[in-house]
C-alpha cells in the first residue's frame, strides 16, 4: 500500500518545528521519518497538526514503535482516531519536553491551547 507523500514544503516545516528531533525520544534525526497521527480518512493528512517527526522508519525506531503499540500511542497523542471528536491540533503529543499541541498553521503551543477556553 502506498501512502500519499507529504508535500515537500509542509515537510520542511515540519522538520524545522521538530528542530529535526525525534519527539517521542528526543533524538537528533536527521534521517527520520514524518508519522501521520491520523491516518487515511483524516480530513487534512498534510495539515502540520497531522505530522509529527520521528525516529526510525514505518518499521523501525521510534515510528515503527507507534505503529507496533497502537494502544500506548494513542495514550501519547502519537496516534488520533479517526472517527474520534477531536482533531489532532486538539490532542497533545507527549514529548521529552512536556506536552506539546502542533497547530495547523505549523506552530506548537505548550501548555494551554488557544483554541480551547481555559477555565479556572
Ligand atoms: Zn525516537
Amino acid at each position: 500500500m502506498t501512502r500519499p507523500r507529504v508535500p515537500r514544503d509542509v515537510a520542511e516545516l515540519v522538520r524545522w518545528r521538530d528542530r529535526d528531533q525525534c519527539q517521542r525520544c528526543g533524538v537528533y534525526t536527521a534521517g527520520g521519518s514524518i508519522h501521520h497521527r491520523q491516518g487515511r480518512g483524516g480530513d487534512s493528512p498534510h495539515s502540520p497538526a497531522n505530522l509529527v517527526l520521528l525516529c526510525g522508519s514505518g518499521t523501525t525506531g521510534c515510528h515503527g514503535w507507534v505503529h507496533a503499540h497502537p494502544a500506548a500511542a494513542y495514550a501519547a497523542g502519537l496516534m488520533v482516531r479517526r472517527l474520534g471528536i477531536l482533531t489532532p491540533a486538539e490532542v497533545p503529543i507527549t514529548t521529552p519536553r512536556g506536552e506539546v499541541y502542533l497547530l495547523p498553521d505549523g506552530s506548537t503551543s505548550l501548555t494551554t491551547h488557544p483554541m480551547k477556553e481555559t477555565t479556572a
